[in-house]
C-alpha cells in the first residue's frame, strides 16, 4: 500500500480532487437573537447606544484616550471637524450637477458623459431608471426621525436583515436571487414581517370574467386566503390571526409523526405571539416562508445589529424595504402605455395568447357600448408583479 501524508504531492495526487470547501461554515450557530442585544448592550457605553446626535467631541476626553497634549487634542478636533470637508466656502458653493472643466477624477468625467448622453436620449436608459428607483427606495427612508416622539425607536433596538427570495414557482430565479431585503426590528412581531413579504401569488384575482368584467372583485388572494407559516429551528410559526386561517403546517407534521421519518417532533407556536427577539436561529441559514397553500420563500437573516442614529429612527416605517429586484412591467398590448389589468386567452380580437389590455383598451375592444359581450374570449383580471413596493 502506498505510503500517504510524508511523501511530496505528485502530480495527479486524488486528494486532490476531494472537496475541500474555502468557506466551511456559511451560517451561524444558533443563537437566540434577543440575547445578541443584550451582550452589546452591556459591552458598550451609553454614548455608543444613544441616538441623540454625536455630542461635541471633548478636548480633554480626547487628550486622555490618544495620551497626547491639549493642544494636540484642539487640533486634531479642528483638522477633523465636519467643517475641514468642505471644498467652497459658504457663499461660494457650487451646483453639484455642475462638473468642472478642470478636473481631472476619471469618474467625474464619467460622470459627465452618462449626463450628456441623458440629454441627448429622450428615452430614459434602464440603467439611469434602476439607479433613479434604487435611490427613491433609499433615500425614502435614510436618517429618518418620526415626526410623532411617540414613533420614535428605541435606543439600543436590534435590527435584523432579511432577505427574501423568489418562490420556487419562478424557474428564472429559483437559483439564490433575494428579491426584497427587509430591515426588520427585534421588537417587531413576525406577523408584521409577512405582511411585509410581498409575493406575486398574493395578488391573484380568481376567476374567469369575459362575460361581467365589471363584476370582477378587487381583492386579492392575500386577504381569500390569509394563512401562512415560518418554519424556523425545528417549529412551524403559522400566522393565525384571523378565524378563517388554517394550520397549514398540519399536513407535514401529520406526514411526519405517521411514521418514524427521522425528524423528531416538530413544534407548533402562533406567528402573532412572537417578536423576532424571541427567536433562537441561524444567521445566514435558508428558512422557509410558505403562503397561499404552496407558495415556498427562502428567508435568510444576513446580519443582526443595534440600531444608530444614523438609521431610519421612525418605527413605522418598519419593517423597511431597502432592496427590491426591479421589474418590468407588462403594458397593454393596444396602447402599449397603461400596465395591463387584463389578460385574455382565446381571444377572436388577438393575434397573441394569452393577450395583455389595460382596463380600457379591454372594454373598447371586447364590448360593445351597452356592455355586451363581442367574439369569443376568455377573461382573467391580472395583477403586474411590477406595480408593488
Ligand atoms: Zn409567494
Ligand atoms: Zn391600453
Amino acid at each position: 500500500m502506498a505510503e500517504v501524508g510524508h511523501s511530496a504531492r505528485r502530480p495527479g495526487d486524488d486528494r486532490d480532487e476531494i472537496p475541500q470547501y474555502e468557506v466551511k461554515e456559511q451560517n451561524s450557530k444558533v443563537l437566540h437573537v434577543e440575547a445578541v442585544g443584550r451582550l452589546w448592550r452591556a459591552r458598550l457605553s451609553a454614548r455608543d447606544i444613544s441616538l441623540q446626535e454625536d455630542q461635541e467631541l471633548d478636548v480633554v476626553a480626547v487628550a486622555g484616550e490618544l495620551g497626547c497634549t491639549l493642544d494636540t487634542a484642539a487640533e486634531l478636533k479642528l483638522v477633523c471637524s465636519m467643517d475641514a470637508l468642505k471644498c467652497f466656502e459658504d457663499d461660494n458653493v457650487v451646483d453639484p450637477d455642475i462638473i468642472p472643466q478642470d478636473t481631472e477624477l476619471v469618474t467625474l468625467g464619467i460622470r459627465k458623459k452618462i449626463l450628456e448622453d441623458r440629454e441627448e436620449n429622450l428615452i430614459i436608459d434602464r440603467t439611469s431608471r434602476q439607479e433613479t428607483f434604487a435611490y427613491e427606495l433609499e433615500s425614502h427612508a435614510l436618517g429618518k426621525k418620526p415626526q410623532n416622539q411617540s414613533d420614535l425607536v428605541e435606543a439600543g433596538e436590534l435590527v435584523l436583515t432579511l432577505n427574501i427570495f423568489y418562490p420556487v414557482i419562478f424557474q428564472k430565479h429559483k437559483e439564490h436571487k433575494p428579491y426584497q431585503t427587509l430591515l426588520v426590528l427585534g421588537s417587531q412581531r413576525l406577523t408584521e414581517l409577512r405582511d411585509h413579504i410581498m409575493c406575486v401569488s398574493d395578488l391573484q384575482i380568481e376567476g374567469e370574467f369575459s362575460t361581467t368584467p365589471d363584476l370582477a372583485p378587487d381583492h386579492i388572494s392575500k386577504d381569500l386566503y390569509k394563512s401562512a407559516f415560518f418554519y424556523l429551528e425545528d417549529t412551524f410559526y403559522n400566522d393565525m390571526r384571523y378565524p378563517e386561517c388554517r394550520d397549514l403546517s398540519r399536513t407535514i407534521t401529520e406526514w411526519s409523526e405517521s411514521h418514524d421519518r427521522g425528524y423528531g417532533k416538530f413544534k407548533k407556536a402562533k406567528m402573532e405571539d412572537y417578536t423576532l427577539n424571541d427567536l433562537h436561529i441561524k444567521i445566514g441559514f435558508p428558512y422557509l416562508y410558505c403562503h397561499q397553500g404552496d407558495c415556498e420563500h427562502i428567508v435568510m437573516v444576513t446580519d443582526i445589529r443595534l440600531i444608530h442614529r444614523d438609521d431610519c429612527l421612525d418605527k413605522t416605517l418598519y419593517p423597511l424595504l431597502v432592496k427590491k429586484h426591479w421589474l418590468w412591467t407588462r403594458k397593454c398590448y393596444v396602447c402599449k402605455t397603461y400596465i395591463a389589468r387584463w389578460v385574455t386567452n382565446n381571444d377572436s380580437f388577438a393575434s397573441d395568447d394569452p393577450s395583455l389590455f389595460c382596463d380600457v383598451c379591454f372594454k373598447m375592444l371586447h364590448y360593445d357600448a351597452q356592455g355586451n359581450k363581442l367574439g369569443h374570449f376568455l377573461a382573467y383580471p391580472y395583477v403586474d408583479p411590477g406595480i408593488f413596493i
